[in-house]
């Protein structure tokens, strides 16, 4: 479990929270909104930690107190979190997490209550929560976590406190993992870019298959170049198999088509990501026109999207990979 002190971007936010933690100015709702794997979740544990702390140092948990220690161990009496159950939150666990509400804290300090995803309540969970949040006794603090903000009501947006979280710029991202995680600058800046400002992300790729992942997408990136369209097909038809590394596989693609793009224009090494794949750059980036290259970056970036947008798997990667197919994406 990370300090606010450790989270990596985010400092204005991080600093108000801090603040607030100093000065005793602590509101009696949070709304930790922004996209996924940017460090709202990290962040409101991270707050919570420090709101519950016995003897906080400078609005940041001591990390060693009772209370400190009950957060990381995620056994603090005080601490409540409702996560959704199926597809929603619903008005029985809201309103189970809420009857401590009227009560004293156990341990003198404060009530916090974590609700994650809370754009999935549905409406009487929302409503009743709405009816905490109009006259909440003093010592409770509330702090909604949601990638969808919008979903929310308005009533409820307009008292919450909201903290917006971003994307993490590119080097504060590569910064937060070479200080805080140890990679090798090399390292950082190759996940940092694949990530796209989320250290979540960034984080998963290090705990997971990232390396082979890599290979396989830049396999990919050569044998379609030298592909026709029938043999694009079938190899878009065998990724989609393989659904939980699709997301994975086009981030990477796209940083790998950007790296040909930057050495086709610049012909420099040291701006590139991929820095030590230096001569597959060189040579791959040789078989496209730069133009063809914008294109294609354009074209990974929609697949994204539509695949985002629940569109069939399969389809949009046969349509991108036509693309990057020898001889197609071209009209003489
Ligand atoms: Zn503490």
């Amino acid at each position: 479990m990370r300090f606010l002190r450790e989270i990596a971007g985010h400092q204005q936010i991080v600093r108000t929270l801090m603040n607030a933690v100093t000065s005793d100015h602590v509101v009696h709702a949070y709304l930790f909104a922004g996209p996924v794997g940017v460090g709202k979740e990290t962040t409101a544990w991270a707050f919570a930690r420090a709101l519950l702390c016995m003897q906080p140092v400078a609005g940041d948990a001591c990390g060693v107190c009772r209370a400190c220690r009950q957060v990381e161990h995620l056994n603090h009496p005080d601490l409540y979190t409702v996560q959704p159950s199926g597809a929603s939150i619903k008005i029985e666990q809201v309103r189970g997490m809420l009857r401590r509400i009227p009560y004293r804290s156990y341990q003198g300090g404060r009530k916090v209550f974590l609700i994650h995803q809370a754009e999935l309540m549905t409406a009487d969970a929302s409503n009743c929560l709405l009816k905490t949040l109009e006259e909440p006794p003093g010592d409770t603090v509330i702090i909604l976590i949601s990638d969808q903000p919008q979903s929310l009501l308005p009533t409820i947006l307009s008292r919450c406190q909201q903290c917006s979280f971003k994307s993490i710029p590119l080097p504060e991202l590569i910064g937060g993992l070479v200080d805080l995680h140890g990679l090798d600058p090399v390292e950082a800046g190759l996940t940092a870019a694949m990530a796209g400002g989320s250290m979540g992300k960034a984080l998963a790729y290090l705990a997971g298959t990232f390396q082979a992942e890599r290979s396989l997408a830049i396999g990919l990136a050569h044998d379609l170049a030298g592909s026709g369209p029938l043999e694009a097909l079938a190899m878009a038809g065998q990724l989609a198999e393989q659904k939980e590394k699709v997301s994975a596989i086009l981030d990477i693609l796209k940083c790998w088509y950007r790296d040909l793009l930057v050495f086709a224009i610049t012909g420099e090494t040291g701006i590139l990501y991929h820095l030590d794949q230096i001569d597959v750059v060189e040579k791959e980036a040789g078989r496209f026109e730069t133009g063809r290259l914008l294109g294609i970056l354009e074209e990974i970036e929609t697949t994204r999207k539509k695949i985002e947008a629940n569109a069939n798997t399969r389809l949009a990667l046969e349509i991108l990979f036509l693309h990057l197919a020898k001889g197609t994406g071209y009209r003489a």
